[in-house]
């Protein structure tokens, strides 16, 4: 489907064998098949055009070993500096309350539900907690029947108020709920509309404001690319979330919107999600993501 870069950049540099050093070889050529690759990948063309400055400076000077050609010298500088980027920071979530509030908020589809699910489903097999899901969506009825289909699948209580049309009250009477039986975890999975709107935003605001929430976590589709982007900026003007969930991942998009959004909103991307089942929870390679970007 696509040329990988290391392809392209064995091409590119195919006429100039035998130079020792990069500074000596068609640096220019070669930074823009790098930018290429990343915007076939979803980078956002600033982004990408930041980072081949960045990894031209890098590159020039660098020694060209034997064992490698100066193809493949650029690509790992390219990975290195990709990885650099979308890790760093510590990802794991922050557990230590009691019970420790989980907000989760995205769009309709990006694949809330389900992972509300995998975390809950994660944190009582593997982190010895008692979650209680909880269903704030008070626009789709499906939406709470979904949740309680997830939550009798994995074993996990759910907590749901079907004719209650306020999502605050509802956050705030699962918490004590919690509290009164014992739950450590309490996962919220808000409404999700299908585009950003500001009834919306107000409400996921408000359970924000109202629960003080230990972690807020985003979940975006990584299929939809650019959108995906303009999607986490403006959750995160209004909610300052602690977390990026990219879900999809077991489609093919090369997943440019993990580097676009880590670098727009600099913040960590904590889990990932590659599929339907809820037995799995990923957590994020940034190496892995690194490699899968270029190709
Ligand atoms: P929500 O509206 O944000 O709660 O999204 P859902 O959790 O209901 O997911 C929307 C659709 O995407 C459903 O059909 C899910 O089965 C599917 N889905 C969710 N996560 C993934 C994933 O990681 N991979 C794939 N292939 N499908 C997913």
């Amino acid at each position: 489907m696509f040329e990988s870069l290391s392809e392209r950049l064995e091409s590119a540099f195919k006429q100039l064998k035998g130079e020792g050093r990069i500074s000596e070889i068609n640096v220019a050529s070669t930074v823009k098949e790098i930018r290429r690759a990343l915007v076939d990948a979803d980078v956002n063309y600033k982004i990408a055009k930041d980072l081949t400055d960045k990894i031209r400076e890098k590159a020039l000077g660098e020694k060209v070993l034997t064992a490698i050609s100066p193809g493949q010298l650029m690509v790992k500088i390219t990975k290195d500096e990709l990885a650099e980027l979308m890790g760093g920071t510590e990802a794991e979530l922050e557990l230590k309350a009691n019970p420790t509030v989980i907000l989760i908020a995205g769009l309709q589809g990006s694949g809330k539900t389900t992972f509300s699910g995998k975390l809950a489903n994660f944190l009582k097999t593997k982190k010895n907690k008692k979650p209680l899901l909880v269903a704030a969506d008070i626009y789709r009825p499906a939406a709470i029947d979904q949740l309680k289909v997830l939550g009798e699948q994995i074993g996990v209580e759910v907590y749901s108020e079907p004719e209650n049309k306020n999502a605050v009250q509802i956050a705030e009477n699962a918490i004590k709920q919690a509290k009164a039986n014992g739950n450590t975890v309490v996962i919220i999975d808000t409404a999700g509309r299908l585009a950003v709107d500001e009834v919306m935003m107000a409400e996921v605001a408000n359970v924000k404001a109202a629960v003080k929430p230990n972690e807020i976590l985003f979940v975006v589709d990584s299929m939809t690319g650019q959108d995906a982007v303009n999607t986490a900026k403006t959750f995160n003007d209004r909610l300052d979330f602690s977390g990026v969930v990219l879900t999809k991942l077991d489609g093919d998009t090369r997943g440019g919107a993990a580097l676009t959004i880590r670098y727009t909103v600099d913040k960590p991307i904590k889990f990932v999600s590659m599929g339907e089942k809820l037995d799995t929870l990923d957590v994020f390679y940034p190496e892995r993501m690194a490699q899968r970007i270029l190709g």
